[in-house]
């Protein structure tokens, strides 16, 4: 059947465009934070309870050092509470750059004559997913410009492709992407070759500002990119992020947008987006903007933690787009996912030759040059398990049925443990000598901590196992 946009594009209720921009500056204009409405929040968000607009209104508006200090700690402790001290790790692979949009932001625009474009073949994908592979790294997340190019079936056959390099004892697990919105039908196709979470940022949810951001393009069709992630529900594709980039409008608009968002998606379908993604504007080749609405570094770490305890079940990602001291600071509020050993440019995972960044090659610039050894050299120092886990995603345990936070002790009982696992594969794999005594010191020291919610022997069996050349071990 071809796809018709007025048929598909609100089919019921649940469709309709969720953002209200008035009901969400109402909230951000009436909303008060006296010391004890803030106290009672974060009570009731360390009480594992989503807060509402009005509730996350009132953070957004807290100045006050020690109460915005009292968000930053109870983000920490909420964190460690639901997460444990896991990080996920990742690395983007971008495919294409091609684009017939023109976000004022991004280097990838239409008319960016200086953009050098290229879309990357078979054999450089193999190439590239190699060399990521020969990293250490299981977890990639693809991503597209919009172009005719790249249509549902190009991206399936991209993350087949993907998940057949193997080298040595490498292989990609997970596959995400980042790509424009599609109808209920590219979902389908694009769910149906095995990915993991879909991603579309909103950008900003402010409809006028959208437009401004947006000039030509299909992009510039706002509701048809604020309901993308319904369709994908309604594809049965279940494992969903949204994002906003911060910088384009006033930073409290777009936080209670996110949760509006998560709260609209909870409502409609029963299941939250997996991850909220938060990038900053960082400098692009031949950039249209004004710095009106950049988010200071100290407003960046206030709306992470507020993020955090806002939507306490979902996992948040921050980019090589920030500099290591923000990521460093920003770790401990509230995220869950970071990416390490990042190139932008297309094809330089391989080309070892060329280190440099080049912003006519790239989107944007990143801040964060480190490998993924040194990522992971550093969390370790930092008592942060590093984790390559996609076990939940290969067992279905996604979507509604996603169990990680509704069966008590799941963390302790599965995500630790795995991430320890993988860990060990990491370690042995592609480990330094003096990661792996770290490492595994630190491997044990979690075993310990299990507290009967998993087997620490059996724990230690399996990385026995890995040592001695199994893989692939998970609970
Ligand atoms: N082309 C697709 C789209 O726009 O949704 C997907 C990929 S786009 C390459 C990924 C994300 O990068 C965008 O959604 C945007 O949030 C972010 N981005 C674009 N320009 C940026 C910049 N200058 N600094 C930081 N992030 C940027
Ligand atoms: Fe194209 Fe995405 Fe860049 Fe917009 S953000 S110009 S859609 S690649």
């Amino acid at each position: 059947m071809k796809f018709n946009p007025e048929v598909y594009r609100i089919p019921d209720e649940r469709m309709k465009p969720f953002i209200d921009p008035e009901e969400i500056w109402g909230y951000i204009n009436n909303s008060i934070p006296t010391k004890e409405r803030v106290r009672e929040i974060i009570a009731k968000a360390l009480d594992k309870q989503r807060l509402n607009l009005e509730e996350t209104a009132t953070l957004v508006n807290t100045t006050d050092p020690e109460l915005v200090n009292e968000i930053l700690q109870g983000a920490r402790t909420l964190k460690e509470r639901v997460y444990g001290n896991r990080i996920v790790l990742f690395a983007p692979l971008y495919i294409g750059n091609k684009c017939t949009n023109n976000c004022k932001y991004c280097g990838f625009r239409a008319s960016n004559k200086d953009a050098v474009r290229k879309t990357l073949g078979d054999e450089e994908i193999v190439k590239e997913v190699e060399a990521l592979e020969d990293n250490g790294q299981k977890r990639l997340i693809l991503v597209y410009g919009e172009h005719q190019n790249y249509s549902p079936e190009f991206i399936a056959h991209t993350v087949k492709l993907v998940y057949g390099i193997k080298r040595g004892n490498g292989e990609i697990r997970r596959v995400n992407i980042n790509a424009a919105p599609l109808d209920i039908d590219g979902f389908r196709t694009v769910k149906e070759s095995g990915i993991g979470t879909y991603q579309v940022f909103q950008e900003t949810y402010h409809p006028e500002a959208y437009a401004n951001y947006h000039p030509s393009g299909k992009k510039r069709d706002y509701e048809w990119r604020l309901t993308s992630l319904d369709r994908a529900q309604e594809a049965g594709l279940d494992d969903v992020g949204i994002g906003a980039l911060f910088g384009l409008y006033d930073w409290r608009f777009d936080v209670l947008s996110l949760v509006r968002h998560t709260n609209h998606l909870e409502a409609c379908y029963n299941v939250g987006p997996h991850t909220i993604s938060f990038p900053r504007i960082k400098s692009a080749s031949g950039l249209d903007l004004t710095d009106q609405y950049f988010v200071s570094d100290e407003d960046f770490v206030k709306l992470v933690a507020i993020l955090r305890l806002a939507v306490p079940y979902t996992g948040m990602i921050l980019t090589a787009r920030e500099p290591i001291a923000i990521r460093r600071e920003v770790i401990q509020f509230g995220v869950s996912q970071i990416d390490g050993g990042t190139k932008l440019e297309l094809g330089s995972y391989s080309d070892t030759k060329n280190d440099s960044q080049n912003l006519n090659r790239e989107q944007f610039q990143i801040n964060d040059n480190r490998s993924l050894s040194e990522i992971v050299d550093e969390l370790i120092e930092n008592d942060y398990l590093p984790s390559f886990c996609t076990a939940c995603y290969r067992l279905g345990r996604t979507g509604e049925h996603f169990m990680e936070f509704s069966v008590p002790g799941f963390i302790k009982r599965f995500c630790s443990p795995n991430a320890m696992l993988t860990l060990a594969e990491y370690l042995v794999d592609y480990g330094t000598p003096i990661q792996k005594e770290k490492g595994f010191k630190l491997i044990e020291k979690n075993i310990q901590q299990l507290n009967g919610h998993q087997n620490a022997d059996e724990v230690r069996s399996r990385i026995n196992k890995i040592i001695a050349g199994e893989r692939d071990l998970y609970f």
